[in-house]
């Protein structure tokens, strides 16, 4: 069966290597030329507005998933009438708008913060007096890693939120006083068949994600049952097949959800040796619609992502650590500060272990 990959970066790169070994074959389209995934099979240059392009990409393949969400939903519109896409574009659709995101996990009965659509002026002062300070101002769509949005802290940060977004449709949300921020990897087969991963507690700097510990310390049964109900509805809702992500804010015995992502996701890299089964193969297996794999953790477990720079491999590979197993991922890709170009996986049997290991990796 071959499969196509819209999308060539490291969770492309990541899928294709965990569908080989069930004998898939796996090809990807991205508009750059370095795309990473390009290293582990066929890549096809092109731009997600050239109609020709994708239809040349699209031949001969008998599935197509994505790896990332701003995609053109035209474009994954059009490649779904030529081909079988998992997850469907409605579940992009879904993501790609902050505003249309959250109006549908409320229609769910699923809490998201107190939020406002921005057009205008008018409606920014509106929503200021409604939704009150702080909030974040974010811009509506092609939002991530913290890019595309703004803390209103206080009044003095209002003008200069609205000078830096304005211009597209922005969407104003209350400020989430969170515990912690801690996510859920669900998976679904176009079978129907479900399976829920742990929740993971997630750490951010500057608006992106630094590093995962797995299952989220002190999580208890009912957080957990919780968080798979959302998962659940939001699945059905979507006849959803493959990976979805979903973030949430922690309070107390609450959660909030701030967004989705209808793919396999950064705060599941763990996963790879962490879990039973990875969520990239079970994502291939739940588009290909082969029995799922179990999402039981191996342990405890952290991944660090690295950003900017990488260890040295020989350095790194020749450190003892006794009852922790660490695993090394280079993606390959050039070196930018801030830029994911790794990550590090470390599992133990103690959580103070792991907890010590996460905290000199992170630090280095
Ligand atoms: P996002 O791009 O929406 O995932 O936001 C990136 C990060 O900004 C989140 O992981 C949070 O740490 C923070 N953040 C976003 N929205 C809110 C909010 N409404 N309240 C508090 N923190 C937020």
């Amino acid at each position: 069966m071959n499969i196509g990959i819209l999308g060539g970066g490291q969770l492309g790169r990541m899928i294709a290597l965990a569908g080989y070994p069930l004998g898939f074959r796996f090809r990807c389209f991205d508009p750059s030329p370095e795309a990473v995934a390009g290293h582990v099979m066929p890549l096809t240059v092109g731009s997600f507005q050239d109609l020709q392009a994708l239809e040349r990409f699209a031949e001969g393949l008998d599935l197509l998933t994505y790896e990332f969400e701003n995609i053109p939903l035209w474009a994954a519109e059009f490649l779904a009438s030529q081909v079988e896409m998992h997850p469907s574009p409605l579940a992009l659709a879904m993501s790609q708008d902050r505003v249309e995101e959250k109006t549908f996990f409320q229609s769910m009965g699923i809490p998201t913060a107190p939020f406002a659509p921005i057009e205008n002026r008018e409606q920014f002062d509106l929503a200021l007096e409604t939704i009150g300070i702080p909030a974040v101002l974010k811009t509506c769509r092609l939002g991530y890693d913290g890019k595309g949005q703004f803390v209103i802290q206080t009044r003095n940060d209002v003008e200069a939120a609205w000078s830096k977004l304005q211009g597209v449709p922005l969407i104003l949300e209350s400020f989430v006083p969170f515990d912690r921020e801690v996510s859920l990897l669900s998976v679904r087969s176009t079978t129907g068949e479900t399976r829920f991963y742990p929740l993971v507690q997630n750490f951010h700097q500057d608006g992106i994600l630094q590093r995962s510990l797995a299952p989220a310390p002190n999580l208890t049964p009912e957080l957990q049952t919780l968080a798979e109900m959302f998962a659940a509805r939001t699945l059905d809702a979507l006849d959803y097949a493959g990976v979805l992500a979903i973030e949430f804010f922690q309070q107390g015995d609450k959660l909030i959800v701030n967004e989705m992502a209808p793919r396999v996701h950064n705060s599941g890299h763990w996963t790879i040796e962490g879990a039973a089964t990875s969520q990239f193969e079970n994502h291939v297996r739940a588009i290909t619609g082969l029995p799922l794999g179990s999402t039981e953790v191996l342990g405890h477990v952290g991944m660090i992502n690295l950003l900017g720079k990488v260890p040295d491999r020989a350095t790194f590979l020749s450190t003892e650590h006794s009852a922790l197993s660490t695993h090394l991922h280079i993606y390959g890709k050039n070196p930018l500060p801030g830029r994911k170009l790794g990550h590090i996986t470390i599992i133990s049997n103690s959580k103070q272990e792991r907890d010590q290991a996460v905290n000199s990796y992170s630090d280095s």
